[in-house]
């Protein structure tokens, strides 16, 4: 396992990590919400008449923002992008199906992953381009003391959203003007993953879902994990072979 770091560190040049901050995703690494985000998102286009879509493409789109998924489908079914009254009215209707479909639940793992973190000293960051309130607004019944608006990266903080890398900079400010060996992120998503990777950041991916592990690798995941749970289980190791490598 420790040869991952190093290449990580020879590939961007460093010459230790630093570590001080965590990077997690939200949907599919802290909640259980994928299944009801793409069951939500694929209910909407078919009441809106776009009809290419199959719910497994939701979990390749994961981690944009609500208007780029839109806008990518009306140009790939329509040859155009989207009005800003059909985005409205499209995530109105998909914000509305997801409250209602969203169970609610979190991922087996994610509080005490966050716990561990969190006792080892380093800080916590969410990095997600979510705009739901249904989840946004329990994370701190859920995962009581870890996120802090201070600390919280969201859709209304960025602009172009994930795969662009600028969610995962902003992480890196929240969490104290870091560089990118200062942190490790934690994702599920090819795109949120690719996000990170273009962050510069060590990129550890819980394959939460239905898509396989090499589309996590081939978007740039440094270590691909198959739980919460399991991450959960190495987290100690890794920080472990971190520290190894630290000045
Ligand atoms: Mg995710």
């Amino acid at each position: 396992m420790k040869d991952r770091f190093e290449n990580y560190l020879k590939k961007h040049h460093y010459h230790q990590f630093d570590l001080k901050a965590v990077l997690f995703d939200m949907d599919g690494v802290l909640y259980d919400s994928m299944p009801a985000h793409a069951r939500s998102w694929q209910q909407t286009m078919e009441e809106f008449g776009l009809k290419s879509t199959k719910p497994e493409d939701f979990y390749l789109h994961e981690g944009r923002t609500g208007s780029s998924t839109i806008n990518l489908i009306f140009q790939h079914e329509l040859g155009r992008k989207a009005t800003k009254e059909e985005v409205k009215k499209i995530y109105d209707r998909k914000t509305e199906l997801f409250t209602r479909y969203n169970t609610g639940n979190t991922m087996p793992g994610a509080a005490q992953v966050l716990d561990l973190v969190k006792s080892h000293g380093l800080l916590p960051v969410l990095v997600t381009g979510s705009g739901q309130p249904s989840l946004l607004d329990k994370l701190n019944d859920n995962f009581p003391g870890i996120f802090s608006k201070d600390t919280m990266v969201t859709a209304f903080d960025v602009k172009i959203g994930k795969p662009h890398p600028e969610p995962f900079l902003m992480g890196l400010k929240k969490g104290g003007e870091l560089s990118p060996n200062q942190a490790l992120v934690i994702e599920n998503a090819p795109l949120g993953t690719e996000a990170a990777h273009k962050a510069g950041i060590f990129v550890i991916d819980v394959n939460t879902g239905p898509l396989s592990d090499d589309i996590l690798t081939t978007a740039g995941a440094n270590m691909v994990l198959n739980s919460m749970t399991a991450l959960n289980e190495k987290l100690s190791d890794i920080l472990n072979i971190i520290n190894t490598l630290s000045a």
